[in-house]
C-alpha cells in the first residue's frame, strides 16, 4: 500500500483523496485551515451550484481555451456524472430553469457531511492546521500544531485553490513553491470579478438593487445577466462571464432596454409629449424601474444631454467604473500551473509523482456550476492519475 499525500481539502483535494483510497492507497489530506473545504462552504451561502445539465459541447464552451484540455477530465466526470455524485451522497438535487444543479438543500454543508463521512470509512486521514511550505530536498515540509514534519509520500496531490479569499485557505501562497522548482505558472488575475464604481450619494438609496432585462457589452464580448448596485460598484453574473474580456479592456456599456429595437425606442421617443422631461419619459414613458433611472442619469450627468441623444445612451450607456475589484474579492482567479508544466494525467513533467488540481490549474470559466464541475473532474482525474502512476 503505497503512502499518498493530498495537499488542501477542498473539493478538488477531497476528490483525488478518494480516489487514491479507493485504489487501495493510505491517503494523508494535509489542510492549512482548523477545518476543511472552506470555500466550498462559503459557495453554498448563496445556493451551491454544482454543475450545468446542458449538452457537452455548451458544458465544455464555458471554459474557453482550456476546454480541449479539460475535455477528457469533465467527459469522464461530467454533469450527469455529478448529479450521480451527489445522489451517492444520498443529496437530492434539482436543475433550475436555466439548468443550473443545485443541492435540494441549497448548502454544502449537508453534502460535504456526507462525503466526509463516506471519507471516513476509507484509507483517508485529514490532518487540519497542516501548512504546506515547499519542498526541502525531496520532502514535503508541513508547519503543524505539533511542529514541523517533513514527509516523503509515494505520491503527492496538490489541489491548493486559487488566489482569492484568502481567508477561506486559498491564499495563492503555494505558487513560488512551484516556481521555485521550475514549474510554469500563469499570473493570477481576478475571474468572476464585481467593478469598482465611486457612486455619487445620490445612488445611495439603490444599493442592494438589481438591474435585470439588460445586456452589457464590452470588447465584442455581452451578455444578458443581471448584476447588483453595491455600495463598492456592480456586481453579479451578467458582469462576471465579461470578466476575461475586461481584463483587456476596460470600457463597459450597457443596454437598459435590450427589448426595444433602437427604431421601436425612437418611434417612442417621438410620441413623447413635447413637454414631458426626460424622467417622466424614462419612468412613465419606458416604465423603467428608480434603480435603472438612476444608473442613466449618473451615468449621464456629466454629458447634458440632448433629446437626440438618449435613445443612444439608453442603448449605450457608457458606464464609468475604476476597474475591476481587488483579487481576493473574485468568486475566482484566472492563472495558476500552466497546461505546459503538466502531462496528460496532471503530473508535473519536472516533479514526478507531483498532480494538481482544481482552481489552482490554468483555467477559467465563468459561474454557473462550471468551476465546482472542473475542480471535482480535475481532482478524480489527478487522483486517479497517481493511482495509475504508483501502479505502473
Ligand atoms: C462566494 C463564492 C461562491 C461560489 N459559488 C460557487 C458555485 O455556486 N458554484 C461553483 O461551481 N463554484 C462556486 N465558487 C467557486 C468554488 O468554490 C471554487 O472554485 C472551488 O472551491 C475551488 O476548489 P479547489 O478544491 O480547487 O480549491 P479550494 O476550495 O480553494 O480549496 C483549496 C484548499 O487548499 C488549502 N490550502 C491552500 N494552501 C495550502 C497550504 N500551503 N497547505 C495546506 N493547505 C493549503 C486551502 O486552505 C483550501 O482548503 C464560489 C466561490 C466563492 C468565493
Amino acid at each position: 500500500m503505497a503512502q499518498t499525500i493530498v495537499i488542501g481539502a477542498g473539493p478538488a483535494g477531497l476528490m483525488a483523496a478518494e480516489q487514491l483510497a479507493a485504489a487501495g492507497h493510505q491517503v494523508l489530506v494535509a489542510e492549512a485551515k482548523p477545518s476543511v473545504a472552506r470555500k466550498f462552504l462559503m459557495a453554498g451561502k448563496s445556493g451551491l451550484n454544482l454543475t450545468k445539465d446542458e449538452p457537452f459541447e455548451t458544458l465544455i464552451g464555458a471554459y474557453g481555451n482550456a476546454g480541449d484540455w479539460l475535455c477528457p477530465m469533465i467527459h469522464a466526470f461530467d454533469a450527469q456524472a455529478i448529479m450521480a455524485w451527489a445522489a451517492g451522497l444520498d443529496q437530492q438535487v434539482f436543475t433550475g430553469s436555466t439548468g443550473r444543479v443545485f443541492p435540494t438543500a441549497m448548502k454544502a454543508s449537508p453534502l460535504l457531511r456526507a462525503w466526509l463521512a463516506r471519507l471516513d470509512q476509507t484509507s483517508v486521514q485529514i490532518k487540519t492546521r497542516w501548512r504546506w511550505r515547499g519542498w526541502r530536498g525531496g520532502d514535503l515540509v508541513f508547519d503543524t500544531p505539533d511542529g514541523e514534519q517533513l514527509c516523503t509520500p509515494d505520491a503527492t496531490v496538490l489541489a491548493l485553490g486559487g488566489a482569492s479569499w484568502a481567508r477561506l485557505g486559498s491564499d495563492g501562497v503555494w505558487a513560488r513553491y512551484l516556481t521555485d522548482k521550475g514549474v510554469a505558472l500563469a499570473s493570477f488575475a481576478p475571474s468572476n470579478s464585481a467593478l469598482s464604481v465611486d457612486w455619487s450619494p445620490y445612488m445611495q438609496p439603490h444599493f442592494g438593487a438589481a438591474l435585470k432585462s439588460v445586456r452589457w457589452m464590452t470588447g465584442g464580448q455581452e451578455s444578458r445577466g443581471e448584476a447588483t448596485i453595491s455600495a463598492r460598484g456592480l456586481e453579479g453574473g451578467g458582469l462576471y462571464s465579461l470578466t476575461p474580456a475586461l481584463r483587456k479592456d476596460l470600457s463597459l456599456y450597457l443596454d437598459l432596454v435590450p427589448d426595444i429595437t433602437v427604431d421601436a425606442l425612437q418611434a417612442r421617443l417621438d410620441a413623447k409629449k413635447p413637454k414631458a422631461t426626460l424622467s417622466h419619459w424614462l419612468k412613465n414613458g419606458l416604465r423603467l424601474p428608480s434603480q435603472k433611472i438612476a444608473l442613466f442619469h449618473e451615468m449621464t450627468k456629466s454629458s447634458a444631454l440632448t433629446q437626440s441623444q438618449w435613445v443612444d445612451a439608453l442603448k449605450n450607456l457608457p458606464i464609468r467604473h475604476n476597474g475591476l475589484r481587488p483579487i481576493d474579492e473574485a468568486i475566482s482567479t484566472a492563472g495558476g500551473v500552466e497546461r505546459s508544466a503538466l502531462d496528460g494525467g496532471l503530473m508535473l513533467t519536472t516533479l514526478p509523482g507531483v498532480f494538481c488540481a482544481g482552481e489552482m490549474l490554468d483555467w477559467e470559466a465563468p459561474t454557473g456550476g462550471y468551476l465546482l464541475t472542473a475542480c471535482l473532474a480535475t481532482g478524480r482525474w489527478a487522483g486517479r492519475s497517481a493511482a495509475a502512476w504508483l501502479d505502473r
